[in-house]
């Protein structure tokens, strides 16, 4: 299966630890385990942690990785993430509490990379602003949501974005009107590398009332649906079409309940790994990934494209 590929593969270099450093207000963090930092509760070390407060820091520090051709991957929420047992000597970045704010012109708002889109959407939506219904129940951060084009029950963020803005792995600030981005399923076209470090969305003044009732129908459908209670990446596969979903055509190959290791199939949704006992390692996440995949290739010749992203 693919995984995220390092825009720079070289080796990580401990020797920067300081340097990098001498760039932040925040302490790095060395050797955080993966599975703290995903909700799929997997995964080993993550080499070295760093918490950008300021796009001026996140700026200098992207300088100065490029320059020294080193391998950065940007983490949010963590809830699209399957990190490898092993780890990932990588910098991974993080954008800290500098990047939380939320500021509001009419039914314009723009909001930071690390703000939670479910408070956010609660928010937006108790104050009688339509648009984020659909973010009921996605544990994303708006950074990873814009990134991954987040979307559910026909929504999706794109469709209300209005400006992103984010800084390039090399380092230098770009914006990206709407119009700009080949905006697609779980798919934003933000450059592979980019980190989102704002946007701006436009939402709807409406009645508040049918914004919460939306909401909550919203949020009871997914606790009907789907196993919220354990660990997991949420849906593993996208869905092949609208009419076919991935759920749907994993539950008719009877893999419902099919587990490896600690990792097993939702009895609830087919489309849905879960670690139930926070056992589970990422190997028997990608054995299930893949024997998925095998079954709907050989019984029903479709190819299923994996959603959750993987970090080696
Ligand atoms: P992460 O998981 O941390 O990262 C995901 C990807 O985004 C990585 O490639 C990462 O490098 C990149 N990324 C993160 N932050 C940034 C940034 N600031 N700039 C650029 N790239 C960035 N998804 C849906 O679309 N719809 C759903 O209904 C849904 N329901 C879910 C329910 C549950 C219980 C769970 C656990 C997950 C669900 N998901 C859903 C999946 C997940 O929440 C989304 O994919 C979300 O957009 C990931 O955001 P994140 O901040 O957690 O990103």
């Amino acid at each position: 299966m693919e995984a995220v590929m390092p825009l720079s593969d070289g080796e990580f270099n401990a020797g920067l630890l300081g340097a990098v450093q001498a760039l932040l207000t925040s302490p790095i963090r060395e050797d955080v385990p993966g599975a703290k930092v995903t909700t799929f509760a997997i995964g080993g070390p993550l080499r070295a942690v760093v918490t950008v407060e300021s796009t001026e820091e996140l700026a200098q520090l992207l300088g100065l990785l490029s320059r020294e051709g080193q391998r950065s991957l940007v983490l949010g929420n963590g809830s699209n993430l399957l990190i490898a047992d092993d780890g990932v000597p990588a910098w991974v970045i993080k954008l800290g509490s500098g990047f939380k704010g939320i500021t509001r012109d009419g039914a314009r708002f723009e909001v930071f990379g690390a703000a939670p889109l479910m408070s956010f959407a609660r928010k937006v939506s108790d104050d009688g602003f339509s648009g984020l219904e659909f973010a009921a129940g996605i544990p994303a951060s708006l950074g990873g949501a814009v990134f991954m084009n987040a979307g559910a029950h026909g929504s999706e963020i794109g469709s209300r974005v209005h400006l992103v803005r984010g800084v390039m792995p090399d380092g230098t600030a770009r914006e990206w009107r709407r119009d700009d981005l080949p905006w697609a399923y779980r798919h934003s076209g933000v450059p592979h590398g980019a980190i989102v470090t704002s946007v701006i969305l436009d939402l709807v003044e409406g009645d508040r009332e049918s914004i919460a009732r939306s909401c909550s129908e919203h949020l009871a459908e997914r606790r009907a649906r789907q196993p919220l209670a354990l660990p997991s990446a949420g849906s593993v596969f996208k869905n092949p079409s609208a009419a076919r979903p991935a759920g749907m055509i994993l539950e008719a190959l009877g893999l419902k309940g099919a587990a490896v290791g600690g990792a097993s199939i939702s009895e609830m949704h087919a489309n849905w790994i879960v670690n139930p006992r926070t056992e589970a390692k990422a190997t028997d996440v990608l054995a299930l990934i893949e024997r998925c995949r095998e079954r709907a290739r050989d019984v029903e010749r479709l190819e299923l494209e994996p959603e959750v992203k993987v970090w080696r």
